[in-house]
């Protein structure tokens, strides 16, 4: 099996092309180093089922291939919003040229949607049919109506080419691997923590976040990958929901330091709340998150030691 991973050298690539391989699958990695690391990738320099792929995505490809896993984006608000251009076309385009790719391979593709598309959502818990609350002109917008126009782009290409398109709508991914200078607020919390530096906090710090542990995470992406539907599917931990104040509180008390809190005015449409409903994956996948928060923040504390 001919696996094409566009983003491979990312945080979530690099964790899904580690599964492949141990399956013995042949991986096609394909990345233009915006934000994915080499470092990432050196482990499989002399895998005979590993193949680099250097290139932008935003450009047509022609590549065959049996499945598409299309990763493809920066993630973190702190890297998306460094080129916002370049983000809403790595959104448009390269789920464009990824979708023709998958037309001409007549394969399947899974694109890693987000729950961005959500917006700050006047709904609790997030459902796949909830239509979202979102800003088409604000500073998040390249990331999230980037993400959404991908997503019509897909039904589009099922609905006119009959592409076999699968839509993943993640919420907040962690886990070992994660770079320190992610920008993310779990990765800020805990380098600033071991390194005895303050907390910056945006906002009251009662907005919430429900953490996925990057295992489980991938676990869903294979099932959804291997399953009939085209969704979109709900892939988050719905178990693990804290306010930022509470994860401040959860990572000092862990690592075992008092810290100063600075306070700083909220990020513009920063969502108040996120949390998925899962009935859908629970339902359709079999897929339910096992890893506690509690289990999953020692794993990325030891990590993120290691590598500071
Ligand atoms: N945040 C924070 N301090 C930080 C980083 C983030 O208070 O150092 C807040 C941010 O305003 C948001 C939440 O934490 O409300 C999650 O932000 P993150 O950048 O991790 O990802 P998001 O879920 O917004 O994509």
């Amino acid at each position: 099996m001919r696996n094409l991973v566009t983003g491979g050298a990312g945080f979530i690539g690099c964790h899904l092309i580690s599964e492949l391989i141990m399956k013995e699958e042949n991986v096609y990695c394909l990345d233009d180093f915006s934000s994915g690391k080499r470092f990432n990738l050196e482990k499989w320099a002399k895998n005979k089922n590993f193949h680099l792929i250097e290139h932008d995505i935003t450009r047509p490809i022609d590549i065959d291939v049996d499945k598409i896993w299309h990763l493809a984006c920066p993630a973190s608000p702190y890297f998306y919003l460094k080129d916002p251009i370049k983000t809403s076309k790595t959104n448009y385009l390269g789920t464009l040229n990824a979708l023709e790719i998958a037309r001409k391979n007549n394969s399947p593709i899974l694109f890693t949607s987000s729950s961005e598309v959500y917006g700050d959502p006047n709904i609790h818990p997030q459902n796949e049919t909830y239509y979202g609350k979102v800003n088409s002109i604000g500073l998040r917008s390249c990331y999230s109506e980037g993400k959404r126009i991908a997503e019509s782009l897909c039904f589009d290409y099922l609905r006119k080419h009959s592409v076999d398109v699968k839509i993943a709508r993640i919420f907040n991914v962690y886990g070992e691997g994660m770079l320190e200078k992610d920008g993310r607020v779990l990765t800020n919390f805990i380098c600033n923590a071991l390194n005895k530096k303050s907390l910056d906090i945006f906002g009251d710090g009662e907005q919430t976040r429900s953490f996925c542990h990057i295992k489980d995470l991938i676990k869903g992406l294979i099932k959804f990958m291997n399953s009939n539907f085209n969704g979109p599917i709900n892939l988050g931990n719905p178990y693990e929901e804290v306010s930022i104040n509470k994860l401040a509180e959860i990572i000092s008390k862990k690592i075992n330091v008092t810290l100063k809190i600075n306070r700083f005015p909220p990020l513009e449409d920063d969502p108040r709340k996120r949390k998925p409903s899962i009935k859908r994956a629970n339902k359709l996948l079999n897929w339910n998150p096992q890893i506690s928060l509690e289990d999953g923040l020692d794993d990325t504390i030891i990590y993120l030691k290691e590598i500071l």
